[in-house]
């Protein structure tokens, strides 16, 4: 899809920028072959450090994330869903195992690489929103693209970076507290100002730590609709991490950590 294709229509959450993002879909024709993963774990291990004593979190995990699906993984509190998550965001390392992007083997690379394919193709988004206090909704939607690309080459292409910032917030529902600080935000616009940062860079891959777990039952489903418009009708893979199986199975499938290891849901 070209960029002149996503026309902008303020509050529709079809003819965003995220239109921008590869629509590569899961479901082809029945006789096509499966796409390969965007995203795989193989036999994925990790344990923590507890004095003298090494507590196992992840014991063999494996998981294939294909291009333009919603997969959920889900397992109860302490499972190692953030462990998880982490790891195939490449925000730490595991034990043993590897993790391929595109083909490619992404955990061990040296950490500048990582953090350009952090800042490039992955979108993040997690329980508590992280957001930047002294910041308004706009500036954190735009922190991202500041870190990116540094001052000069942000200053350079600030109107556009500004245009796109706004689009995201417009997609969320959010135009109105564009010029509000976090603390002046509820819990599910402070989430969906979260999305609309992890949105910024037109990343691959969203992955997503219990987007829902801090907030009431309504502000939950509308998280989970935009995620799942994002995904249905922009074609944005999503990994979702969760310990709420009514959460889980609104994606288009789910899997189960148990014991360090994955399991069908
Ligand atoms: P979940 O997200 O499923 O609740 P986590 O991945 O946060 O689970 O944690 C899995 C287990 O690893 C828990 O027992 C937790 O206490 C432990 N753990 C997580 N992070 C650390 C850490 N940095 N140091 C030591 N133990 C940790
Ligand atoms: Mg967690």
């Amino acid at each position: 899809m070209s960029e002149s294709n996503s026309v902008v229509t303020r509050g529709s959450i079809e003819s965003s920028s995220a239109a921008r993002f590869a629509p590569r879909r899961v479901d082809g024709p029945h006789d096509a072959p499966p796409a390969p993963p965007l995203l795989a774990a193989r036999r994925l291990s990790k344990s923590y450090r507890k004095g003298r004593h090494s507590i196992p979190v992840l014991r063999g995990v494996d998981v294939d994330v294909r291009p333009g699906e919603f997969l959920a993984i889900v397992g109860q509190s302490g499972s190692g869903k953030s462990t998880l998550l982490h790891l195939l965001g490449t925000l730490d390392a595991p034990d043993a195992g590897q993790i391929l992007f595109d083909g490619n083997r992404i955990d061990s690379l040296p950490a500048v690489s990582r953090d350009l394919l952090r800042n490039r193709h992955f979108g993040m988004v997690f329980q508590f929103y992280h957001l930047l206090p002294e910041f308004t909704t706009l500036e954190n939607v735009l922190a991202p693209l500041m870190i990116g690309h540094g001052a000069l080459a942000y200053l350079w292409n600030r109107r556009p970076f500004r245009e796109r910032a706004a689009e995201l917030l417009d997609l969320v529902g959010l135009t109105h507290r564009r010029t509000h600080r976090p603390k002046e935000l509820s819990g599910g616009e402070m989430q969906r100002t979260a999305i609309a940062r992890a949105l910024i860079a037109e990343p691959r891959l969203l992955l997503a730590d219990e987007p829902t777990g801090n907030l009431d039952r309504t502000n939950g489903q509308e998280i989970l609709g935009i995620l799942r418009t994002l995904n249905r009708r922009r074609g944005l893979t999503i990994v979702m991490v969760t310990h709420d199986l009514s959460i889980a199975e609104q994606a288009d499938r789910a899997v189960r950590l148990v014991e360090g290891k994955m399991e069908a849901a």
